[in-house]
């Protein structure tokens, strides 16, 4: 399904990361460049400076990264992002890719099965992949995943040890739900945008 409003997230995302620019280089409680903002000598710090009262919390922080990851996506079917996190911290990331060194549905076209491509390797598999390649532990993490996973990509999440799902819109597989009830994993469905947020 086209999301027509992943450009308004993009562009909320793009003013959020400028306003981490802006603290890590001018934090104006050291620079006391909040003085020069009133005095017109920095335009446009006003307007940073209101981002920073509609401070993300973490889990729209995560679930924005993974919006973000969405973009590295080579299947023109379906953007997904994922981020593997635990205790605030970022494991892992992933986006729906081909096999490493094959040519991509942006190239050569989606490989179709069953009205699905299956050239791509899934978001989630790429995460879980990432970290392995790392040697990365994740057990007890928690993973943000722009669309909730298809059954095969929740098997291997739950066989990681994740106990937690966070998804950003509701994607076909009900089998996830009822697999997750059953074995306590967490599903949480934030949405791929803040409510509060311009979506
Ligand atoms: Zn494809
Ligand atoms: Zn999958």
């Amino acid at each position: 399904m086209p999301d027509i409003s992943r450009f308004s997230i993009l562009n909320s995302l793009h003013q959020s990361l400028r306003y981490f620019e802006f603290r890590i280089f001018l934090p104006p409680w050291e620079t006391g460049t909040g003085t020069e903002t009133e005095t017109g000598t920095d335009a446009g710090m006003g307007a940073l400076y209101s981002l920073a009262m509609n401070r993300v919390s973490w889990e729209r922080y995560f679930m924005n990264l993974a919006v973000q990851a969405a973009t590295r996506s080579t299947c023109p079917r379906k953007s997904v992002g994922a981020v593997i996190v635990r205790d605030k911290t970022i494991l892992s990331t992933g986006y729906n890719g081909s096999i490493r060194g094959a040519a991509h549905c942006t190239e050569v076209g989606c490989l179709m099965e069953n009205d699905h491509c299956i050239r791509t390797v899934h978001a989630e598999a790429n995460a879980l992949v990432q970290a392995a390649c790392h040697g990365t532990r994740l057990e007890g993490a928690q993973i943000f995943v722009t669309a909730s996973p298809c059954f095969n990509c929740f098997k291997l999440i739950v066989n990681a040890g994740i106990r937690s799902i966070s998804f950003g819109e509701f994607y076909r597989d009900e089998r996830v739900i009822q697999f997750a009830d059953e074995l306590g994993i967490e599903m949480i469905h934030l949405g791929l945008a803040d409510e509060t947020g311009d979506e």
